[in-house]
């Protein structure tokens, strides 16, 4: 008789126990979306320079709220993370044949932004067991006409910014943090997002907290600000009024969230801390139990860093296991159906048809997608340790009888 569910056993968990799911809104956000709705003014702003230039009062309160929390002097609230880092690339006076140096093992906005600049994206590779811009990578791709840095905070991981901050420094690069799965981690008691020149969260749905869509960028530059709120807004028709002199990227879009948004984000905000929290402890409850498979282990933490962990990452050599982690994963999805469970994260960006199609570019990153990388999401807050210990055992009886597959 076959164990695994995948050859006919029992699976740990059935279709008639699904998990429950990750819903971090209630009643506040609903009491919140009422204010606006009673007010009538779902959206304040104006295209124009005017006092309604920077929108309503919520969008504001949202703002300096989220200034507050994660110590930086401004945060600009927008329709998406995207779009954030779209006016990042702006804001920094990327022009065309610029390059800017990125992960090509993220969400491809990381990468697409440098685009709408015409800058050119040059792929530089990532560390084996923190999924981030390795520093030695970054540092063989700069070249005269290089003029910034993407990092990427993976998984809810920080970057590591002391070496590429020097590296920035000494090449007079700036860096845009994309932070999207990384709101409430640190980096030596700094906040993750603070931790370059202009650094962007996002607040999409999947992400710890969100708004349905949205996004904020944080800077502590005055002048920085300022041109993120211009790219925000129409800035073609606000810089003669507002007096700007420095022309460069100064075509607006319409980047703007709405109070509605900014509203249910200042409650989102609120309950951040608690999230976190929590799936820290559900990630080192899991990483206690799972550290007895030779071959299959909790990818290390950052030393003297805080990780929120948007996923769990696992690291696995197939050579050790013996079995290939496609087929791992499978075998793990039999016996926890509707888990979210999978190997890989994405393809490397650079094999993507719009960037070239290069394989191989950078290896790190190909071992991973190809073969090291695990990643779960069955640590949310919601689960209870029930739950958990389900996702345990599920990696144990797959490892156990993993000569059956
Ligand atoms: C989610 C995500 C984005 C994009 O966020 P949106 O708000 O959906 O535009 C960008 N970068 C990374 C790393 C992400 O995970």
């Amino acid at each position: 008789m076959s164990e695994l569910a995948i050859n006919g056993g029992k699976p740990v968990r059935g279709r008639d126990r699904l998990f429950p799911v990750y819903n971090p809104i209630g009643v506040e956000e609903k009491t919140a979306v009422m204010r606006v709705l009673d007010s009538g003014v779902l959206s304040q702003y104006i295209g124009v320079w005017h006092p309604d230039f920077y929108g309503g009062p919520e969008v504001k309160a949202f703002e300096k709220e989220w200034a507050e929390k994660f110590c930086v002097k401004h945060a600009v609230a927008m329709n998406s993370a995207t779009s954030c880092l779209i006016a990042a690339v702006g804001a920094l006076g990327i022009r065309p044949g610029d390059e800017v140096i990125v992960s090509p093992y993220t969400m491809v906005a990381s990468v697409s932004c440098i685009l709408w600049y015409g800058g050119v994206p040059v792929f530089a590779d990532v560390e084996p067991e923190y999924f981030c811009l390795d520093p030695k990578s970054v540092e063989a791709a700069i070249t005269p006409r290089t003029k910034a840095i993407v990092v990427v905070d993976l998984f809810g991981g920080a970057y590591d910014a002391d070496a590429i901050c020097t590296i920035a420094k000494k090449h007079n690069l700036k860096i845009i943090e994309d932070a999207a799965q990384a709101p409430g981690a640190s980096y030596k008691g700094k906040k993750v997002g603070t931790l370059g020149d202009i650094g962007v969260y996002s607040l999409n749905f999947h992400k710890h907290i969100h708004t349905g869509e949205g996004g904020v960028a944080v800077t502590d530059d005055d002048a920085l600000a300022e041109r993120l709120q211009l790219i925000r807004n129409h800035a073609e028709a606000v810089v003669e009024a507002k007096g700007v002199k420095d022309l460069t990227n100064m075509v607006g879009q319409n980047y703007r969230l709405t109070e509605i948004q900014a509203a249910i984000g200042r409650e989102q905000l609120k309950k951040l801390d608690a999230l976190v929290a929590k799936r820290r402890e559900n990630c080192a409850y899991i990483a206690a139990r799972t550290r007895d498979m030779p071959g299959l282990a909790p990818a290390p933490e950052r030393p003297q860093s805080e990780h929120v962990f948007y996923m769990q990452p696992f690291l696995y050599d197939e050579k050790v296991v013996g079995i290939p982690r496609a087929r791992f994963v499978e075998a793990l999805l039999a016996e926890l159906p509707d888990a979210s469970i999978s190997g890989g994260y994405v393809k490397p960006i650079y094999r993507m048809p719009l960037f070239g199609q290069v394989p191989g570019l950078c290896p790190t990153a190909e071992r991973l997608y190809g073969s090291e990388l695990l990643l779960h999401e069955m640590m949310y807050p919601g689960l209870n340790k029930k739950d958990l210990d389900d996702v345990v055992e599920a990696f144990h009886k797959v490892y156990r009888h993993r000569g059956e597959l």
